[in-house]
């Protein structure tokens, strides 16, 4: 191949998640919300998924932007709605599994089986059931992104909360056997992983200055991330600029899964 016959395609139109079919879990608030917007002011057509919304989709987003309130441990529900969306448009293109919760223990001599479950069967099971649901749209235009969202616990030990770090830890294997499983099929499956952000899930380690600023100093950039950082990774994995990329980890954590000396 000669350097002539390389496709010059315009950066805007790689990167662009225009017209994408975009399903989105947890989607009500926090991460999930933020990425859900950001996809649907770059007029991608994003389903949100969450168990309550306590914001309004903004007047300028209404074509855009979606919600449907499910409880997505209700597998019968999630595959009802994606069938509803896919009759509508005929396509699905994009699952992002953000949907996550923790459940830090107060004692680590006494790790508690209720928070294991519940952690696993939020974090991991219902990532694993909305991807095979999804599978099945995809799978009939042979296209398709999934991105799980990881994080940081996904590669290393943190205190106290071991069911939150096999969860990540699982649901990060969970997406190289997908994308080893569904690359035949044409679907890319990708982990996209935080380290800290500022959202209602960590609010006890911002409040308290000692856990804040230990969680500051472990990063390369010395800060905690803005919400907004994930939205230029996630559009990225996306959109057709990752086309070639697959059962990847992406740590959008300001160096801290790769800093030697805190
Ligand atoms: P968040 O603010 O706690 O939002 C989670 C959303 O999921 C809430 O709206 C919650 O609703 C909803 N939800 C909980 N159970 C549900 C269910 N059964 N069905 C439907 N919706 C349900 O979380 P976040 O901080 O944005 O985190 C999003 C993702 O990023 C998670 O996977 C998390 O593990 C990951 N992450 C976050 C950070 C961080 O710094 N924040 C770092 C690394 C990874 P309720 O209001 O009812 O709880």
């Amino acid at each position: 191949m000669t350097n002539l016959d390389v496709k010059l395609t315009k950066m805007d139109d790689l990167f662009s998640v225009k017209n994408k079919i975009v399903v989105i879990t947890g989607a009500g608030r926090g991460i999930g919300r933020t990425l859900a917007l950001s996809m649907a002011k770059r007029l991608a057509i994003t389903y949100c998924f969450d168990i309550k919304f306590p914001n309004k989709i903004p007047k300028d987003l209404s074509d855009n932007l979606f919600h449907v309130k499910c409880d997505l441990t209700n597998k019968k529900k999630f595959a009802t709605e994606c069938k509803k969306i896919f009759n509508h448009h005929k396509k699905i293109d994009v699952l992002i599994n953000n949907l996550g919760i923790t459940l830090p223990g107060k004692n680590e001599k006494k790790y508690l089986e209720k928070d294991w479950e519940q952690t696993l069967k939020i974090n991991l099971t219902t990532a694993f059931n909305c991807s095979q649901i999804v599978l099945k749209f995809m799978i009939k235009k042979k296209n398709g992104s999934i991105i799980n969202i990881t994080s940081i616990n996904a590669e290393l030990g943190f205190p106290n909360n071991p069911a939150y770090v096999a969860s990540k830890g699982g649901l990060k294997m969970l997406g190289k056997s997908m994308a080893k499983d569904w690359g035949k099929y044409g679907i890319r499956v990708n982990n996209l992983g935080p380290g800290y952000f500022k959202t209602l899930m960590n609010k006890n380690s911002w409040k308290n200055t000692k856990t804040r600023k230990a969680r500051t100093m472990r990063t390369m950039l010395g800060r905690w991330g803005e919400i907004d950082e994930l939205v230029g990774p996630c559009i990225f994995l996306a959109s057709d600029a990752s086309k070639y990329v697959t059962a990847q980890d992406l740590y959008v954590d300001g160096g801290w899964t790769a800093n030697g000396l805190s």
